[in-house]
């Protein structure tokens, strides 16, 4: 059985198509951090700048993937995540 990833959401409901998850993404290149919504592709640089419009952008990055909850533990962008890991373990 494999377990589904985990996938680091900061968003409930994107505030742009308010029908998907915002998530957390790594550019491949860079390994730069971004948020993007996993239904209408809107993304961000800053998860503090995600209920402002004129911050949104599209299609930015082409070579990425989500990014699972755990990898972020460390991570400054952590405070954002709102499915933190489990600390049960
Ligand atoms: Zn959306």
């Amino acid at each position: 059985m494999t377990i589904p990833p985990d996938y680091a959401k900061v968003r409930e409901v994107c505030p742009i198509c308010s029908q998907g998850w915002v998530l957390v993404a790594r550019d491949n290149a860079t390994h730069a951090l971004f948020f993007r919504c996993d239904e209408c592709g809107s993304e961000w640089e800053d998860a503090r700048n995600i209920e402002d419009e004129s911050s949104r952008r599209r299609d930015d990055y082409y070579d990425w993937d989500f990014v699972e909850s755990r990898e972020l533990a460390t991570n400054k962008v952590y405070k954002y995540v709102i499915n933190k890991i489990s600390k049960n373990w």
